[in-house]
């Protein structure tokens, strides 16, 4: 079967975005928190989309909303196609609401064309991806995976409101949280497409992308001790500075990942005790954040980071102390899908490039229930989570015309033209 349908409108597609972008804190950029007004307000346009494309529309007990466009088999698998609605604090226009907004493109060409897949779709406009507000990750889609816990909604903001609670305050019932959870038998594959977030695309010239996976993250926080002083008195042999040895570890770490791209690490936060211009700082907190796609290596590299630290802190005469925060393991996209991502792109005149996602995605939360697969959309000089996020017209209607022909491509394709066609 050859092209069957109009090229999706990427005006329609342009507007959206920018109607989502006023659903914002009075900030530059967009700063829209999980379960706060704005976001509501945001829910309400997107809800109202999700109904003009034939959908209909609930919402769970997370407050994800989920709009459904009944297949020919309604008790088939779901094919699912979702990004979040929620931004970091004066975050572009784009991260997130692009996948979401794409997903109801999708749906409305199929509707208006009078098309029904064989297998129902849904298009899921996750709560809370960024975590900004309770310093959590993937709620919504950690609860549609059916791996959220009750301790992810005990999480509290900096009000002290607790995630249980913000869910109370819009009517729902956070204790029915399981409710969200889908069977994998269910669902037969996730599909999200996001801004790229970095500069490859731009720097190829081409509009689209297929991520191959998405990066694991081990993140540790570390403690190195030394011993405070008076900055005037106390001889440079004889100190114990403990910022010393922290920046001497963090060069260290630098020059320890130039051998073993693509893993990046970053030390991201420093404390430093007491924090004084007239005393030798006594101890330094700071984290450190490592990601690659190949688990054995950040274990690898990992353990070097410790041995050197150990070098550097026993040779200055300090100690050191490291702890893990977090670990989630690299997850991978679908072949499958990605085959069928990788025709579309040679379709719409692309050449097809692979890429590995260095961020977090709801896809990465949703490979716990079913497969996935992600088209990335080239951002101008691959600025995300900054108010200067921008993608440009174009590209907006080759993306979406991607997931449209992709979506085609893996479902069982059916057409039902209806009478008023
Ligand atoms: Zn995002």
């Amino acid at each position: 079967m050859g092209k069957p349908i109009q090229i999706v409108n990427s005006h329609r597609i342009a507007e959206r975005i920018y109607k989502l972008s006023t659903c914002s804190e009075p900030t530059i950029g967009v700063t829209r928190l999980s379960f706060t007004n704005e976001f509501q307000l945001a829910q309400k346009m997107v809800e109202k989309w999700m109904l003009e494309a034939g959908m209909t529309v609930r919402r769970d007990n997370l407050n994800n909303l989920i709009g459904r466009y009944e297949g020919k088999n309604s008790h088939s698998p779901v094919l699912m196609i979702g990004s979040h609605l929620d931004t970091v604090i004066e975050g572009g226009k784009y991260d997130g609401m692009l996948g979401i907004v794409a997903g109801i493109e999708v749906i409305a060409i199929l509707f208006e064309n009078g098309i029904i897949l064989e297998n129902p779709i849904e298009v899921v406009a996750f709560c809370d991806e960024e975590g900004v507000r309770f310093h959590s990750t993937f709620l919504g889609s950690k609860a549609i995976a059916g791996t959220l816990t009750e301790r992810d909604l005990e999480a509290t903001d900096e009000q002290g409101i607790t995630v249980a609670a913000a869910i109370k305050q819009l009517g729902l019932n956070p204790l029915e949280y399981q409710e969200a959870a889908k069977e994998p038998k269910d669902v037969f594959g996730y599909i999200e497409l996001h801004i790229e977030q970095g500069p490859i695309l731009e720097k190829e010239g081409i509009a689209c992308g297929i991520a191959t996976g998405i990066a694991g993250l081990s993140r540790y926080s570390f403690k190195v001790e030394g011993f405070a002083g008076h900055a005037g008195t106390v001889p440079a042999a004889l100190r114990k500075d403990a910022l010393v040895g922290a920046a001497e570890i963090i060069l260290a770490i630098e020059k320890l990942v130039k051998n073993h791209a693509p893993l990046v690490a970053t030390v991201g936060k420093l404390s430093v005790k007491p924090g004084s211009s007239n005393v030798i700082p006594g101890e330094v907190l700071g984290t450190i954040d490592i990601r690659d796609t190949n688990q054995y290596r950040i274990k690898e590299v990992i353990q070097a980071i410790f041995q050197t630290c150990e070098e550097i802190c026993t040779r200055r005469g300090l100690t050191y102390h490291v702890e893990k925060v977090m670990e989630a393991p690299p997850v991978y996209c679908c072949e499958e899908i990605s085959a069928a991502i990788e025709s579309a792109i040679q379709e719409n005149g692309m050449r097809p490039i692979h890429l590995v996602s260095g961020a977090g995605h709801d896809a990465m939360a949703m490979a716990d229930v079913t497969k996935i697969g992600m088209i990335f959309v080239r951002c101008e000089k691959g600025i995300s989570h900054h108010p200067d996020e921008h993608v440009i017209l174009d590209d907006l209607g080759i993306g979406a015309q991607v997931l449209l022909d992709t979506v085609l491509k893996i479902s069982n394709y059916h057409t039902t033209v209806k009478e008023r066609f």
